[in-house]
């Protein structure tokens, strides 16, 4: 045989693609070639597969050796390839049988001792190889629970190239190496952050209990001091699970930022809570070299929270317009388009003025109306527009607090509860239409004929529509928080009050 074949997959943001990896042994000096749309990184693979082939007491013997990726169209970064480089010319040199190598699709990054290095984006690369009818995938052992959690393949883990080699029937001996392994993640801590924490702020809490069943976004303005960090890191907790698909998306892209996975799928949504520092990288991905997602992303599927939005850098926030509009964050490079998955429900919370104090009961504001306007025009357009809830969050007093104490709370998982069941009523109304929750209907399909509403019942949006109060857009926002409130209230369509009370989630500024 002086061929070998083999399979790898190629990432290029959450999309997988199978790259078919052939080495070919030729006559000529001796040589080692690796074409087919290289990155740097990747073209590195050469020394490496070398090193690690020696090292690992299978050395290539000195001969021409060229190693073609293809589809050649196909961008290919990073290191994933080496473990399938290094199989692919071992099959040509029959050092390994190559019918065992051309069956199984390899995912890993030689070290220059032979051992095997765990790589980023293994549950990713491994859910493409099984839907491109993959029955086998070898991985580093470090990346092998994570594989794992893909159904219907059968993972092999080898801890170095002889191990590899090994498997693939060469006539060496087993000579075991330590694998190479990553810290595991700490499991998440959102225990302790429970709804019942909030005390006071009743109409924050609501607020809260209404975008979690809608999926609104949600912006809250108020001093520091006021809660608003406090009652946005405690929306995920009113979520429902994830469900298998949504897992597996969140547990993905945490694979691609580089995070350990381990063998147990994410079922809670994510939080994000990025810095107001932060590039736009950070916050919708890219980078240079591999591309990573952003915080946008990371949050798909569950908040993503700008605290002191108004901080943001303008081109930053602007770059959320996108994934808002799509619940996709694209990256444009040369030679390839990355997607990733952003989804994410946005809050937003933003002081008064650019000291905090304007409004508050207690506080001096030394700002003049003129920054006053500019602060809070900074989340206008793109942002503010697509807001369904709007909230002004006061700092309690002690008189309030007191009495609150005294008063019945609404725990995480009461609020869960009632999460669930308006959601519930929800997709049994959107069933066969491809929304699932109220904020993503579009206004012409809540004003159509079968789902407008009484008139008596929109008099108090109609009349702010006609004194400019409220924007077209604005009316279809305050409806379907209407519909959200009656979702909550166990009833089939929004009343008056109902509606009474969404215009008041959306005046509130
Ligand atoms: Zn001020």
């Amino acid at each position: 045989m002086s061929i070998g074949r083999t399979r790898a997959v190629s990432l290029v943001g959450l999309d997988g693609a199978v790259v078919e990896v052939e080495a070919d042994l030729g006559a000529g000096l001796p040589a080692f070639m690796i074409i087919g749309l290289p990155d740097a990184s990747l073209g590195e693979a050469r020394d490496r597969v070398r090193a690690a082939a020696s090292n690992a007491g299978c050395a290539l013997p000195a001969r021409k050796l060229t190693v073609n990726l293809s589809p050649a169209s196909l961008p290919k970064h990073g290191s994933s390839f080496d473990l399938a480089i290094a199989m692919a010319s071992l099959a040509a040199y029959d050092l390994v049988s190559p019918s065992s190598v051309e069956g199984v699709v390899h995912i890993g990054e030689l070290g220059l001792d032979g051992r095997l290095r765990p790589v980023d984006g293994v549950l990713p690369a491994v859910l493409a190889a099984r839907r491109a009818g993959a029955g086998v995938v070898m991985v580093p052992t470090d990346n092998a629970d994570e594989a794992s959690l893909v159904p219907g393949i059968r993972v092999v883990a080898a801890a170095g190239l002889r191990d590899a080699a090994v498997w693939h029937g060469a006539a060496l001996t087993l000579d075991p190496v330590e694998p190479i392994m990553r810290p595991r993640p700490a499991p998440r801590d959102d225990g302790g952050a429970d709804l019942a924490d909030v005390i006071g702020n009743a109409d924050a809490v609501e607020a809260l209990v209404v975008a979690a069943a809608g999926g609104h976004h949600l912006l809250m303005v108020g001093p520091p001091g006021a809660g608003k960090s406090m009652l946005a890191a405690r929306l995920p907790g009113l979520l429902p699970d994830l469900d298998v698909d949504a897992a597996l998306e969140v547990s993905s892209v945490r694979s691609l930022s580089g995070e350990a996975v381990g063998g147990r799928l994410e079922t809670r949504p994510p939080f994000e809570a990025p810095h107001h520092t932060c590039s736009a990288a950070a916050l919708v991905g890219g980078g240079s070299g591999v591309l990573r997602p952003g915080a946008a992303s990371r949050a798909s599927r569950g908040v993503l929270f700008l605290d002191e939005a108004p901080e943001f850098a303008q081109t930053v926030l602007d770059c959320l317009r996108q994934p808002l509009e799509s619940g996709e964050a694209v990256i444009h490079r040369s030679r390839a388009v990355a997607r990733f998955p952003a989804r994410f429900q946005l809050v937003a919370a933003a002081n008064p003025c650019p000291c905090g104090q304007y409004g508050a009961r207690d506080g001096d504001c030394t700002c003049s109306p003129h920054q006053r306007r500019r602060y809070l025009a900074k989340l206008s357009g793109p942002l503010v527009d697509r807001i369904d809830i709007q909230l002004r969050v006061a700092r309690i007093s002690s008189a309030q607090f007191r009495l609150a104490e005294s008063s019945e709370v609404l725990t995480t998982s009461a609020a869960r509860a009632r999460v669930e069941e308006a959601r519930r009523r929800a997709g049994a109304r959107l069933a066969g239409t491809p929304w699932r929750l109220s904020a993503e209907v579009p206004g012409t399909w809540l004003r159509s004929s079968e789902r407008r509403l009484a008139v008596t019942d929109t008099v108090p949006v109609d009349r702010a529509l006609e004194t400019g109060a409220l924007t077209m857009r604005g009316y279809d926002r305050v409806l379907r928080v209407a519909w959200t409130l009656a979702d909550l209230d166990g009833v089939d369509r929004p009343e008056r009050s109902h509606v009474a009370r969404a215009l008041g989630l959306r005046r509130s500024l």
